[in-house]
Parts: C-alpha cells; structure tokens; sequence
C-alpha cells in the first residue's frame, strides 16, 4: 500500500466528517435566510419611501423617474433573484470609477494606484475642490492621502488607463465594465452630452490634478473619458452582476468569465469600504459590513465577498450623494441574509 495515500479508516472518517462540515458551512454561507424572500420583503417595505431627491447639478439626472425602483442580487454560484424594475437603465455615474480603478489595478498592479492616487479616505465631498488642495503625502511612502473613489482621483484613475488613442482607452474602459456586467452596455447620451455641457467643475479638477502632478498629460480626454463612463447605462442586474464579480474574486458568475485576478480583488474592496458612500463610508460599513460604493444616477452596489453581490437602483439621493432607498434597502437584506463579514457565521 502507498504509503502517502494510506490512512487508517478513522483518520479517512474524521477527513470525511470534516470536508462535509465545511460543505455544510460554506452552504449555510451562501444560502442563510431566503434570498428572494428578502428581497421581495425590502422592496415592498421600502416602496413607499419618500425621502431624498434627484441629483440636478447634472439636468438630465433631475428628469428620471424619482419612483423607479429595482432591487437584484447575485450569488457567487450565479443565481439571481430580483425584486421591481429590471428594465429601467440609468447612468452609472460613480460605481464606474470602481472598475476602471479594477482596470488600473489589473494592468499596472496595486501599487501603481496606492502611489499615484492614494487609498485614503478625504472625508470631503466627492467632487470637493478643497480635498485636492488639503491632499498630503504619507511620509516615507510618497503615497498621496486621497483615493479613486472621489472625482479627483477617479478622473486621474481614467487618466491612468493606458492606449494609443482617445478610442482604444474607452475601448478598455468599456470593455471591462461589460465583462463585469457580462454584456454589452453602451452610453446613455443624453446623461453624457448633459453632463459635458455641465462639468465645468471636474475640468477644473481635472487641470488641477495634471497641475499638481496626478494626471501626467492630456487632462481634457481624461475627463472626457471619465464623463463618458460615467454615463454608461445599467439595470439593477447590471449592477448586481458587476457586485458579483468582485464577490467571487474576480469571476463572473452568470458567464463565468475571469474578469481580474483573485489575489487583487481585495485591494479593490478595501478602497471600497474606506470611500465608497464618500464621507458616509464609515456610518455605512458601521450598520453593514459591507464594500459599496454609489452613484449620483441612484445606484448602489455592495459585495458580500464570498457570498453575494447586491444592487438598488432608486434615483432620490441623500445629503452625502447616496441613494436613500438603495441604502435602506441593501442594508436590510444584507444584514438578513448574514452578508456582513464582521459579523459571526450564521447557522441558520
Ligand atoms: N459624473 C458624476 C460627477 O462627476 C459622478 C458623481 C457621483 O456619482 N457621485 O459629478
């Protein structure tokens, strides 16, 4: 008998009863609670809810249905249970700056962000002027005190996303929100031609970060491109697909495409949690645990890793820029299901 396969039959039984433990646990993992019956139960609770308001700085945000509501989730095995309007896409906005921050990250590693644009949190505004100017560089590291999740650092991060043309940056930018999405997903024009006529803001955030050293040339096609993003169109699914490739380390799991590498995930869903609902990061991973990040359009997405992706779509947004309802919402079913990862493993 080889001697490296041969194990007494208690040592096989004890391996047995631990492999089938583990299964039982990872099942209790994915599956505590009913997904659809939270998710049926957050949309009918939260349906009524009123509070919050449009995001007008950008026009064609203020004319989108300030009742749309759409609630999916996605498990890392790919099931899929949804609640409300499916159908509806609005722009992105924000929750692209994650995955273009995933693209920096994949082509040029994760040090290549930590030191351009920082992974600290400004507890300013997204789009504050006066968070670029307060930025610091940590001591020794030369890493500057700011993150990719707010406008300055996310209209670098695109400026960051290499190609030889205007063209072949937005064909990578796109290219990695649809495998993430695991469609194609084309430019809401309205929301980016409203919103180029408008950002005589980010322009200036964008020259001050080429001024400051940030953005290295061409800050115009950088914020271009960033407000070309910006605007892609999504549907909860969408959303809660791209949630769930982060969830399952980086594979997609309705087309099982591997979207970025395992082992760089995590630094995405660390910049995530520092700064994902801007400088209500810390109140929201306070009640959920979670990773998220939103968008000016209404949109939410948060990752359960190991678990589940969730996104809310609900246009009316709170004082910090967060969807209300998608807060309340995600909060709910993640908090039922057992998706906080801080929290102690549920059995049940
Ligand atoms: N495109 C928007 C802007 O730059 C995105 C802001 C957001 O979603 N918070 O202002």
């Amino acid at each position: 008998m080889n001697r490296t396969t041969w194990k007494s039959p208690l040592a096989v039984s004890a391996a047995a009863a631990l492999s089938l433990a583990a299964a039982i646990s990872t099942l209790h993992a994915q599956a505590a609670g009913d997904p659809q019956k939270e998710v049926d139960a957050a949309y009918a609770k939260f349906k009524g809810l009123k509070e919050g308001k449009n995001a007008d700085y950008i026009p064609a945000l203020a004319k989108v249905d300030p009742n749309l509501f759409g609630i999916a989730l996605v498990t890392v095995d790919g099931k899929v249970y949804t609640a409300g309007d499916l159908k509806t896409e609005v722009s992105i906005q924000s929750i692209s700056k994650v995955f273009t921050m995933a693209q920096v990250i994949q082509e040029q590693g994760l040090d290549a962000i930590e030191k351009r644009i920082g992974v600290d949190a400004t507890g300013a505004r997204f789009n504050s002027i006066i968070a670029v100017e307060a930025v610091k560089t940590v001591v020794g590291t030369g890493a500057p005190e700011m993150n990719p999740l707010v406008n300055p650092g996310a209209i670098s991060a695109t400026s960051m996303v290499t190609g030889s043309s205007a063209d072949a940056v937005w064909n990578k930018i796109i290219g990695f929100h649809n495998d993430a999405a695991g469609r194609q997903l084309s430019v809401l024009q309205d929301v980016y031609k409203s919103e180029s006529d408008t950002n005589q803001r980010n322009q200036a955030i964008g020259a001050l970060m080429l001024a400051y050293g940030y953005i290295k040339s061409n800050w115009q096609q950088a914020v271009d491109l960033y407000t070309r993003q910006c605007s892609i169109g999504v549907n909860a699914k969408d959303l809660a697909t791209m949630a769930a490739t982060l969830a399952a380390s980086g594979k997609n799991p309705v087309t099982g495409k591997q979207v970025m590498d395992a082992a760089k995930v995590p630094g995405v869903l660390a910049v995530m949690a520092t700064a994902g609902l801007y400088d209500d990061s810390g109140k929201w991973l306070y009640h959920t645990g979670l990773p998220a990040k939103s968008g000016v359009g209404g949109g939410i997405i948060a990752v359960s890793p190991g678990k589940f992706g969730i996104a809310v779509i609900s246009p009316p947004l709170d004082d910090a820029g967060n969807s209300v309802r998608a807060q309340r919402a995600i909060a709910d079913i993640s908090n039922a299901l057992g998706g906080n990862p801080y929290a102690p493993k549920r059995t049940n």
